[in-house]
Order: structure tokens, then sequence, then C-alpha cells
């Protein structure tokens, strides 16, 4: 059937979809055939911390596929969604590049129907860390994550931890709502020079990127501290807030030590304690943590 366009036929090299059926169509029927659908959502602007996401989806999974959707709601009103960056070209050839089978590319208009009415809303940890800074953020990604959760019916999604707040409001989602999805987070890629990767680094001037160092500069203080033994929250947000202060052109909106589930404070430091850090360089703002761990013994 020349130029048919059959869920059939669309198991080839990658696959680009904008229709939700279409692309639920794809996935169902290599599920039938046994295969296992991976999921790895993003917003495009591909960088090396997105393609990390994809390569672990590649190990674990027969049929991988990527979203690539800006997603209107989780912007604040005075936010970045009409500039963020949307260089689909150059994501495909990223994608191509991986092997990846399908790129779920949708239009506003298909992810969200006009008179829509229906949001998904975790409460509590959603205002905490970046919730707290960004009202109603939360709510829109868990309310588009929901929809693509629906829409690729994956066995496994992938998220990154440098999103660590997100990360722990998906899975509280996931559980809460039963979706038959395994959550898998994946560690932060960084520049070379410890810059966590985010498609929004584009937004600094070359002054603001050695500026912006200062957040993993700050999270390495305090892993130093609690490596040599510190292992009160307080005092350990006290040396990340001084080494922030060192950059004092970077607006701080949050150091916090907390528990990476629940985003609450805790009494003391523990193996895999959450250090989160949000600041503005200029009018980008940016984020980036690190989980604690005790020095091994052995
Ligand atoms: P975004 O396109 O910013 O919505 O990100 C899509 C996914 O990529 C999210 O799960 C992010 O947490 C993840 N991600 C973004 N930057 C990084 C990074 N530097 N390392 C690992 N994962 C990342």
């Amino acid at each position: 059937m020349a130029g048919g366009n059959t869920a059939e036929q669309c198991l080839g090299p990658v696959k680009i979809c904008a229709a939700i059926a279409e692309a639920r169509a794809i996935c169902r029927l290599a599920r039938a055939k046994g295969k296992r659908i991976g999921l790895v959502p993003t917003m495009g602007a591909l960088h090396e911390g997105h393609l990390s996401l994809v390569r672990a989806a590649k190990t674990r999974c027969e049929l991988v596929a990527v979203s690539v959707f800006v997603n209107p709601t989780q912007f604040g009103p005075k936010e970045d969604f009409t500039r963020y960056p949307r260089p689909f070209e150059a994501d495909r050839a990223a994608l191509e590049n991986e092997r990846v089978d399908l790129i779920f590319a949708p239009t506003v208009e298909e992810m969200y129907q006009a008179g829509e009415t229906t949001w998904v809303t975790v409460e509590g940890l959603t205002e905490k860390l970046d919730g707290r800074s960004r009202p109603g953020h939360f709510r829109g990604v868990t309310t588009l994550v929901a929809k693509l959760l629906h829409a690729i019916e994956p066995d496994v999604a992938f998220f990154g931890q440098k999103d660590a707040a997100q990360l722990a409001v998906i899975r509280r989602m996931v559980r809460d709502l039963n979706f038959p999805v395994e959550i898998v987070g994946c560690p932060i890629v960084r520049e070379p020079d410890g810059l966590a990767m985010s498609s929004r680094n584009a937004y600094l001037g070359s002054e603001e990127r050695r500026r912006a160092l200062v957040l993993s500069r700050s999270l390495r203080a305090v892993e130093n501290s609690f490596r040599a033994g510190e292992r009160s929250p307080s005092k350990l947000a006290q040396c990340g807030r001084a080494a922030m202060a060192q950059e004092p052109e970077v607006r701080l909106d949050y150091f916090e030590i907390l528990d990476p589930e629940t985003l609450d404070p805790i009494e003391r430091a523990v193996d895999n304690t959450l250090v989160a850090v949000a600041a503005y360089v200029g009018t980008t703002r940016l984020i980036d943590n690190v989980l604690l761990r005790v020095p091994d013994r052995a």
C-alpha cells in the first residue's frame, strides 16, 4: 500500500507522530508483539542530559518513544513559554542518531482540547521547592505527563534527577493514581566545568554562564562538608548559602536540604538526602541538586 500510513508500517526507523491516536496505535502494536515500551518526555532543545535518558531507555525497552512538546500549562504568565527554544530539526536529527523509534510531537491543540476543565493535581509536594516559586507549574506538569502516559502507555518512563522536585511529584502521581508504569530517575549530566545541562543555559551570556557555576560549586561545598562529617541540615544549608553568596549577582531562590521523596525538611542529613538549589542568573532561573552519599568505608 504505497504511501500508506498504518501503524504496522510505522515500525521501521524513527517515526514522527503529531496525533495521539496514531502514537498510541504504534505503541500498542509493538506491545502486542512483546516489545517493552519506554517513554522519555521532553520539551525539546535536546542536549546530552536528554540523550542520557534516551540511552537509558534503549537499554531497558525495545520501543523508545520521545515526546517533544513545550507544555504551555507548566509556564507561568511571566515565564518564557513563547521564547523557549524549539529547534525541532536538530532534535529530530539527534533522536534519529540515537535510533529512537518514535518521536511524539503533538501540537498544543492536540494535547489540550478547547474547553478542558480537568487537571491532575498532586497536593502538598507541589507547594515546595519549585512549586512554591512557580505556582501552578506542577499542576501543568502532572496533567501533561498523565496525558502522555495515556497516549503512549509506556511500561517505563524516564525522568532526570536534574528536576528533583518534578521526579518526586511524578512518582507520587503514578503511585497515587495507580498508573501501570515504572518511573526511572536518571543522574544529572553536567558540562565539564560542572554546570548542569539545561535547555535554558542557552539564554546565558558568557558572563552569566561563568556566574552560573556558583550553583554546582555550592552543592559541592555542601557535599564536602557532609563528607567531612557535618550532618546538621541547617549547617549544611548555611554552607551552601554562603557559597552562593560568593556570587552576589546571582539571586538565590532556595537552597534546601530535604527528603527526596516527601520534599520535607529533615532532622539529620543521611545517605540520599537531597540538596537542592534554585537561583536567577540575570533573568534565567536555573536549578541544580545533589543526593548526598555517605562515603564508602569499605
Ligand atoms: P525538559 O526538556 O527540560 O522538560 O527535560 C526533559 C527531561 O530531561 C526531564 O526529565 C529532565 O529532568 C531531564 N533532564 C534535563 N536536563 C538534564 C540533565 N542535565 N541531566 C539529566 N536529565 C536531564
